[in-house]
């Protein structure tokens, strides 16, 4: 029986298994190079290298005078392209010698004043070099150091992806959790998890060894001990899952539209809401005719504002007679901004009746995410009571009633409560790779309760081993690996 399960084990290992990226990838041969500062001109700018050539190619583009050592800044002069006997820039050169580098191999990086003229004739003379001299050198792909990076065990998968977020974290929240990420905090926060999982494999596993060997009498494992080892792996990998939505948020943020009747007071909420944050977050300028949008920060999530005015009837009612074409145009974004938006504020007049047309309003979003809202509470002279139940009294004069709809926002996008848990799933590809670490332990625990052989819920519980290795990259396919790196940019 035994030996069935480890042929079908293998079997199912060697169609998945990524783990050949390393051997027959010359790509460690060569010798990569490219501007690592963003284009244009700046003060600074970072022509980096990482490479078995890196060094000899990068003390042909400059002159320097003392020694070269690892990790100590230098200053050297850019030797102009053209005529080496002349320098066009003063530079900094810092090499830092394999294995003690980002990449693992000898990384050089040269910051020179921010001509892109300059850095460009660096990176063109180091692939001229290279060809000179019969040298694997050419330019580095989107990522690419950071690929090397992990290739080389420096950093793991979830690491690697936090490099990207921490460079593309647009509040400084973001950019916390990508720290968080970049030291490590999910990775340690698997870790036990994973620990968990292979206890209850190495004692299955332990078990049908002894059936089938000649150790009789061996007792096999009870049944119900194996249920508590798959529930000590799986009930801190669903709190790890929990954690995705937040993580999610911090990361692409969510979409709020506001709606409700001309004249509720939409736009001064709007504008209300924007203008603590206005100053800190860059402005999206309004597009359309009914539809303005406008990003704002708020308990660190990025948020997307859409100020649907003009929206005055629910989905599927805007055929009604005398609205002009023009106008359903605008209904129609509305519309749409309103099946995109994660969370609706239904903005009401608490001055006014509810209008049937409210109602209806009201009624469509009752299956999602929504906030209802009584704007204009300073005109009603106390009169509170009169605020229908659950909904939030605001003043967009008075500022009354705004921190209690900040806090409900993020309340009602799953958000509240403290801010980023360390090591939480931060995107889709992590938080898949826990869902199918949780199915194969639900299979698991389901072919246990059936009494199916050890044998079956072995191959479970592998394939949730699995996929937790494939979330911090030990066994990750290529081509997963050359989509997570391409969306880096160059010279990172
Ligand atoms: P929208 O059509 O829903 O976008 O409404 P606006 O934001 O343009 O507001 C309509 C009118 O109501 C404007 O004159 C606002 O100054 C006024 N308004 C909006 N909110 C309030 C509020 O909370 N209190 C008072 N007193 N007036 C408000």
């Amino acid at each position: 029986m035994g030996s069935a399960y480890l042929y079908i084990k293998e079997a199912i290992f060697k169609r998945t298994d990524g783990g050949g990226r390393m051997a027959g990838d010359g790509s460690m041969t060569e010798t990569i190079v490219a501007i690592s500062t963003p284009p244009g001109r700046g003060g600074i700018g970072i022509v980096r290298l990482s490479g078995p050539e890196a060094l000899r190619i990068a003390e042909l583009l400059v002159r320097g005078r003392g020694e070269v050592e690892h990790g100590r800044a230098q200053r050297v002069g850019v030797l102009d392209p053209e005529d080496s006997g002349r320098t066009i820039d003063e530079a900094v050169m810092t090499a830092f010698l394999a294995p003690r580098s980002y990449t693992g191999e000898t990384v050089v990086e040269i910051a020179a004043h921010g001509s892109p003229v300059v850095l460009e004739a660096m990176v063109r003379g180091a692939l001229e070099q290279g060809t000179r001299l019969g040298l694997e050198v050419r330019l580095a792909g989107p990522g690419e150091f950071t690929q090397r990076a992990f290739l080389a065990g420096r950093l793991d998968l979830t690491q690697a992806e936090a490099v990207h977020d921490l460079i593309s974290a647009q509040t400084l929240d973001q950019a916390r959790v990508a720290a968080q990420q970049m030291g490590g905090a999910l990775s340690r926060r698997i870790a036990p998890m994973k620990e968990a999982l292979l206890r209850i494999i190495t004692l299955l596993e332990a078990g049908m060894d002894f059936a089938s060997g000649e150790l009789d009498d061996v007792e096999v494992v009870a049944p119900e001990e194996i249920a508590e080892g798959i529930k000590a792996a799986r009930e801190p990998l669903e709190r790890l899952a929990a954690t995705f939505r937040r993580g999610q948020l911090l990361r692409d943020g969510a979409a709020i539209a506001l709606i409700g009747p001309p004249n509720a007071g939409k736009s001064s909420l709007f504008n209300r809401l924007l203008e603590r944050e206005r100053a800190i977050v860059t402005a999206m300028p309004g597009t359309t005719r009914d539809t303005v949008e406008e990003s704002l920060a708020l308990g660190g999530i990025p948020l997307r504002l859409i100020d649907t005015a003009g929206l005055r009837a629910a989905a599927g009612e805007l055929e009604t007679a005398g609205i002009d074409l023009a106008e359903q145009h605008g209904m129609a974004r509305s519309q749409e901004a309103l099946a995109d938006a994660d969370l609706v504020l239904l903005i009401h007049d608490a001055t006014l009746a509810v209008t049937e047309e409210e109602r209806r309003l009201r009624e469509s979003v009752a299956g999602r995410p929504h906030l209802l809202i009584q704007n204009k509470i300073d005109l009603l002279d106390g009169r509170l009571d009169e605020l229908a139940a659950g909904a939030i009294g605001t003043s967009a004069v008075s500022g009354e009633g705004l921190e209690e709809l900040r806090a409900a926002i993020l309340e009602q996008l799953g958000a509240a409560g403290s801010l980023a848990e360390t090591g939480s799933l931060n995107t889709l590809r992590q938080q898949e790779a826990v869902t199918a670490a949780l199915a194969g332990l639900g299979a698991a625990a389901a072919a246990n309760k059936a009494a199916l052989p050890h044998e079956v819920i072995l191959l479970d519980l592998h394939t949730s081993l699995r996929a937790l290795d494939s979330l911090t990259g030990t066994t990750t396919p290529d081509d997963i690996l050359a989509r997570i790196f391409s969306t880096f940019c160059i010279g990172k």
